[in-house]
């Protein structure tokens, strides 16, 4: 077990990397994180600037504290499942970009949303994500994998489902795509992830769907709107919909125990990235086995 983790469990945060991307792992050393999440690029930008030699023999001096418990998390833009050509191109270079920055900043995940099939349907949704993520692996580090993350199944959305996600790792076949799975948007896609019965249902589905090992991040966010709703909308740990008991029975599923969680949370009147942690490590210390 390492210091830093906290009864065994690895947690931490999407951090910002304003002013300098070294400011990340320093403010997860700072504040006693066992792992986060970053951005590699401008999240709002298709452009990638790619990192200088002194920023990434910096962070990697500082980061080699967290081992390979380090993510970044690619632009929302990237829509690897765009069924319109010039977005699909779009989306293959901003996530290859993105995994140049990874490979110079020793990153060894980067999460990538399945994205969506524009109106198009699923099949066709599929058609894309196998050609772009086969394509973005072939030109880049091997050193780094993808981790497809499910959605909250609004709209057009790919991947809220299990099988579906287990449907295009099968497909692409590949070390180097695993899963991320986002315990808000797993919820808002109707998997009552609040109840032992929807926990081992959901956990059913995952091994026989890609299987447990797969999955290398769980994105521990509660839930502004109620199951199945479809809607994306992280809350602060215990206020949401999945809330403290929810939280408590998830964590009761033991296994799950040996995954990094990375919240990502809004910091405002209701909290912040402190009282996120207190929470979640009260709930579980409150747990009974
Ligand atoms: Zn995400």
């Amino acid at each position: 077990m390492d210091k830093l983790d906290f009864n065994g469990i690895k947690f931490g945060f999407h951090l910002s990397i304003a002013g300098n991307i070294s400011n990340a792992p320093k403010e997860a050393l700072s504040m006693g994180y066992s792992t986060f999440q970053i951005f590699v690029s401008n999240p709002r930008s298709w452009n990638v600037k790619a990192i200088d030699e002194n920023s990434a023999s910096e962070f990697k001096k500082i980061a080699h504290a967290f081992k390979k418990n380090i993510f970044a998390h690619a632009p929302y833009l990237a829509n690897p499942s765009s069924t319109k050509i010039e977005i699909l191109k779009k989306s293959i270079d901003l996530l290859k970009g993105n995994i140049d920055n990874c490979s110079m900043l020793g990153i060894p995940y980067l999460v990538v949303h399945i994205g969506s099939h524009l109106g198009s349907g699923y099949r066709a949704g599929i058609n894309s994500i196998l050609k772009s993520i086969p394509n973005v692996l072939d030109n880049t580090d091997n050193n780094v994998t993808i981790l497809l993350e499910n959605s909250s199944g609004y709209k057009n959305s790919m991947g809220s489902k299990i099988n579906e996600i287990a449907e295009i790792l099968e497909n692409i076949n590949s070390e180097r795509v695993g899963v991320c799975i986002d315990t808000c948007h797993a919820f808002a896609a109707g998997y009552d992830i609040r109840t032992h019965d929807g926990m081992n249902l959901f956990m059913s589905e995952i091994d026989n769907g890609f299987g447990f090992e797969k999955i290398k991040l769980i994105h521990l966010n509660d839930a502004k709107f109620d199951c199945n709703s479809g809607l994306d909308r992280h809350w602060h740990i215990g206020l949401g919909k999945i809330g403290a008991e929810g939280f408590s029975n998830f964590f009761k599923m033991n296994k799950i125990k040996s995954k990094c969680f990375v919240m990502e949370l809004p910091i405002d009147e209701y909290g912040d990235n402190n009282k996120n942690l207190t929470t979640i490590k009260s709930i579980i210390h409150s747990i009974k086995n």
